[in-house]
């Protein structure tokens, strides 16, 4: 059951002015049915649809008044896919209602968000007994317990197939390779990483702080259900699922999302990583660290800091990597 975060308004309004950081949230309001008591959400059901929903199908319907935007402002979030994110993960259908339109200088709003710390999910935040069950074409099976399993297996076999992608499970799925993921729709027997959860559950100011796991996107719930378990303010944590592609190139996207009108330069200029993979890591010093692509783009004062979880006979310890 999806319920309505305890600090909803604060998070709204982080995920609306980080979409639109020149923009001044005056107002986050519940507006329509989602105001209504639940013996009348019950009653206005049956009027409308025949039968009292679950919570999981209400969406909760909020009102943003901002300031500071234009119109076209609104319509780029209504379609934007952290509209339809919110609308997914949280049931969060939140539209835009822009209470002033008259500010000249709002490249002065803009606010440094300078830190964005990202953690992987598995091995980094908890270990899982998560277990992929695969069949081959050719009729072969495997059970792959753990990491090192599943990206010797699936490096092998995308090896013998040809395939080349940054994640070789879509493709072999495509080939017929029949492979079981639902073990990491839930996260499965966790032991929290408390090295890494200690690190996490304290947020530093100017920071955003992420979860970014290469799970696929049914993931997303049971990842903020577990840290509500483990005591973490899930409401201050943002959880992209990257379904398999590529970290480093969503981190690159979210710099270059980033730009501030008046230098050209990102407003990061700094990104704390945590991940166990070196494959990930690897990826993420190629397309973060020695990006071209990025040079315009980068503060001269731009850090990367990578932190390798590794497990070093049953002691988790982190190891410093920088840019
Ligand atoms: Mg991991």
């Amino acid at each position: 059951m999806k319920l309505l975060l305890e600090n909803w308004r604060e998070f709204v309004k982080q995920e609306i002015e980080e979409f639109l950081p020149h923009g001044e949230v005056r107002a986050v309001e519940r507006i329509g049915s989602s105001t209504l008591s639940p013996e009348d959400k019950v009653e206005q059901d049956l009027e409308k649809y025949g039968y009292a929903r679950d919570d999981d199908e209400r969406d909760f319907d909020i009102e943003v008044q901002i300031a500071g935007v234009s119109n076209e402002d609104v319509e780029e979030w209504a379609f934007s896919e952290e509209a339809e994110e919110l609308e997914n993960s949280y049931n969060y259908d939140i539209q835009l209602t822009i209470v002033e339109n008259w500010r000249k200088f709002v490249n002065e709003e803009i606010e440094p968000i300078t830190t964005l710390r990202i953690f992987d999910f598995d091995e980094t935040i908890a270990h899982t007994r998560s277990e992929t069950r695969v069949k081959a074409p050719d009729g072969s099976e495997a059970t792959l317990r753990d990491q090192k399993e599943f990206e010797e297996y699936m490096n092998a076999a995308a090896a013998k197939e040809g395939v080349e992608a940054f994640d070789a499970v879509d493709a072999l799925m495509g080939l017929g390779y029949q492979i079981d993921l639902s073990d990491f729709s839930i996260v499965k027997d966790p032991d929290e990483i408390t090295v890494i959860t200690d690190i996490l559950r304290n947020f530093p100011e100017n920071s955003k702080t992420y979860i970014m796991t290469a799970r696929r996107g049914n993931s997303i719930s049971a990842i903020i259900d577990y840290l509500d378990e483990i005591g973490i303010d899930a409401g201050e944590v943002r959880v992209i699922a990257t379904q398999g592609d590529s970290k480093g190139d969503v981190m690159a996207t979210m710099m270059a999302q980033k730009i501030m009108k008046d230098t050209g330069k990102s407003n990061i200029n700094k990104i704390e990583y945590y991940e166990d993979s070196q494959k990930n890591i690897d990826d993420v010093l190629l397309k973060v660290c020695n990006s071209e692509q990025l040079i315009d783009i980068k503060p001269s004062n731009f850090e990367l800091i990578i932190y390798k979880v590794a497990n070093i006979g049953g002691e988790y310890k982190l190891e410093k990597i920088a840019c």
